[in-house]
């Protein structure tokens, strides 16, 4: 891979033009243009990096090469690299002056999975998970995003003249498992190094590229596991008053733990819990000791998710008394919490991505899918968390209204972004939004 940071930094006009003069409002409309005329002459570069990345990906705390083609970019332009910060991940520091520490991230992970995309640069790597081969593959756009946090490290070197501060690019690995951003923070992220005052990140997702999406507050969900083993007194099927019945209580329990969501909860507010398995019995005319429940329970906010633990809590232990059988078994995993974007954060980098993008820069409803980039937030960094788009617009609209094949989403095997307006997009909305918070930090001085 070749490094981008000499003809960058040739880039004279780049550096000699100033944007963000003391307490005057950014020259959006110049910036902007200025930093897509430096993405397009880059593109090619950014673009190898891109395909490297996508035929050749890796699963989570496995990102060894991918972490490594990171560093070798980040130290090209001129960033420390601290690398296998929770195991795999990166830390890359760029000081430039007084002012305020902007964290940037993007993950690092690819997906167990095979690609079905027929392209060019399409993986066909494959690795073992959990004892099993398996092929890999980029099928959640994470590799957009690294290009992306490359392509804005770039910029924003090469624009260092507009900004004071410093800027911490990280690269976290293991995001599909929700469990690289705990394994940095335990690993140091804000002990080792300097905890930022701001942070962005930003995600991939089946809509027209140019397009972006973000919302104040709640931006994805709380996402839970929940296991649930009731235990009765096994015995025939004929006689079952010598018996007690987990069947009959794993039955009424997938019913009633419906009404915890149409009863208990306000119905303005989300929430869903799903019993995804049941496992029980051998033979119709044998009642089992046991029965296994699975099932996810999602939420946006902390208050409707307590509330829905306690309500199938309750509604578990309702379903074995009534049989008067021993209380169930329950066990309830965290796994992700839900991305809380900051109100201030996000209404400074509104008025300058508003500015930039038009109506191309939308508010969404927040999204069902978990994110653990929300471990970063709930360690106390205020951030904006945004989404971009990756298809022709053409095409979406034809798939909005039934004229057109419906468009692969991440996690499909058939995922495929176009990879030139997606990443310079990312690379322009990820700048801007760096650049209006450091300009704002240097107004509020
Ligand atoms: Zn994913
Ligand atoms: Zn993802």
């Amino acid at each position: 891979m070749k490094h981008f940071v000499r003809p960058f930094l040739m880039s004279a006009a780049l550096c000699a033009a100033t944007f963000l003069p003391a307490h005057a409002e950014m020259d959006v409309a110049r910036l902007k243009a200025t930093i897509e005329k430096s993405v397009e002459a880059d593109y090619p570069k950014l673009d190898a990096l891109y395909k490297d990345i996508h035929a050749h990906p890796e699963i989570a705390f496995e990102e060894v090469k991918t972490a490594a083609k990171l560093a070798a970019e980040m130290r090209a332009l001129g960033f420390e690299v601290t690398e296998k910060v929770g195991k795999t991940g990166l830390v890359a520091i760029y000081k430039n002056g007084d002012g305020p520490t902007i964290m940037v991230r993007t993950e690092l992970d690819a997906l167990p999975m095979e690609e079905k995309t027929g392209l060019a640069y399409a993986s066909h790597d494959k690795t073992v998970w959990n004892g099993r081969e398996t092929f890999v593959a980029h099928s959640c756009g994470h590799d957009i995003h690294m290009a992306s946090w490359v392509g804005t490290a770039k910029t924003l070197v090469g624009l260092k003249d507009q900004w004071q501060g410093t800027l911490m690019f990280i690269a976290q690995p293991a995001e599909e498992t929700v469990s690289g951003a705990k394994a940095m923070l335990a690993d140091g992220l804000f002990t080792r190094f300097k905890k930022p005052d701001f942070g962005f990140a930003l995600h991939d997702g089946p809509f027209p590229y140019g397009y972006i999406s973000y919302r104040v507050g709640i931006g994805s969900s709380n996402s839970d596991s929940l296991e649930i083993t009731f235990h009765g007194r096994g015995g025939h099927g004929a006689a079952p008053q010598r018996t007690i019945d987990p069947v009959m209580m794993a039955a009424r329990f997938v019913v009633d733990v419906q009404s915890v969501i149409s009863r208990e909860k306000d119905p303005t507010e989300f929430g869903v819990v799903s019993i995804g398995a049941i496992q029980g019995g051998t033979a119709e005319n044998i009642i089992p000791d046991d029965v296994l429940l699975r099932g996810t329970i999602r939420t946006f906010k902390p208050e409707v998710r307590a509330k829905m633990l306690a309500g199938i809590e309750r509604t578990a232990k309702a379903a074995a008394a009534m049989s008067d059988a021993p209380a169930p078994e329950i066990k309830i995993t965290e796994g992700a919490k839900a991305v809380m974007n900051d109100p201030q954060v996000v209404a400074t980098a509104e008025k300058v991505l508003k500015a930039a993008f038009g109506d191309k820069f939308r508010t969404s409803p927040p999204g069902t899918p978990s994110e653990d980039y929300s471990e970063f937030v709930n360690a106390g960094v205020p951030s904006m968390f945004f989404n971009i788009g990756v298809y022709e617009l053409e095409r979406f609209v034809a798939a909005s209204n039934g004229t057109g094949p419906e468009l692969p989403s991440n996690h499909s095997p058939l995922f495929a972004p176009v990879p030139k307006p997606t990443i310079e997009t990312g690379v322009t909305a990820m700048t801007l939004a760096v650049l209006s918070a450091f300009d704002q930090h240097a107004r509020g001085k």
